[in-house]
């Protein structure tokens, strides 16, 4: 087994991924910027030199099924389909390989946000903190390639984006264990690792579903607050 897959610590790898649910509020979700070429070019940014690291709160995550509720300060509100990694072991200072072996599972995950706030206030906590703009998917345990995984993501059945982890700017154990060395990952957190080209607005009515493909799938109806 190469560096770039796991074993899942806690089941071997025995459960379905549709039987594991990620029911427990992480404690923090670490989110990468521009991790994807083709979505840095379109909204205008450089491809970063090293990662760019920003948090989401732990209140804006809901589960499959749950609404997006579009605030009220905000005209654009957009999807970025991502793989978001589970964290299994606490990782502080890891190296790649130890964080890689720390990992519990991955899931699918969308990084709602506010892009005309997200300009607005040039940094990030107000555009991608609302409540309800972290939908999460089942938890999908078992070794996997990290450097294989396909991303989807789907608006009202229509594909609008699709990217393999293999695109990105940094790999997923490079970025594991450069975010460990910045702040300790503790059981259940969240690394989400950053979303490829196509991000595109959503309307009340619309549904978007983010698919791993094969792993995990969350789907999630989009309305106005009322
Ligand atoms: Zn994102």
């Amino acid at each position: 087994m190469s560096d770039l897959t796991f074993d899942d610590p806690l089941t071997g790898g025995g459960i379905p991924p549709a039987d594991v649910h990620h029911t427990a509020r992480p404690g923090k979700i670490v989110c990468i910027g521009r991790n994807y070429r083709e979505h840095a070019k379109e909204l205008g940014n450089e491809v970063p030199t090293e990662p760019l690291i920003f948090l989401k709160p732990s209140t804006s995550v809901i589960g499959d099924g749950d609404a997006i509720v579009l605030p009220e300060q905000s005209e654009r509100v957009e999807f970025e389909g991502e793989v978001g990694i589970v964290i299994g072991d606490t990782l502080a200072r890891a190296s790649e390989s130890d964080a890689v072996r720390g990992i519990r599972g991955i899931v699918a995950l969308n990084d709602v946000t506010a892009r005309d706030l997200q300009r607005k206030d040039t940094q990030f906590t107000r555009a991608k903190g609302f409540d309800t703009f972290c939908p999460i998917g089942n938890v999908a345990t078992g070794a996997r390639d990290l450097t294989r995984l396909t991303v989807i993501t789907r608006v009202n059945d229509e594909e609008r984006q699709r990217a393999s982890t293999s695109e990105m700017v940094f790999p997923i154990a490079m970025l594991l264990s450069y975010v460990s060395h910045v702040m300790t990952l503790e059981p259940g957190d969240i690394l989400a690792t950053g979303t490829p080209a196509g991000v595109g607005p959503l309307a009340p009515g619309d549904v978007v579903e983010v698919e791993v493909e094969g792993l995990s799938m969350v789907s999630n109806p989009v309305r106005s607050r009322a």
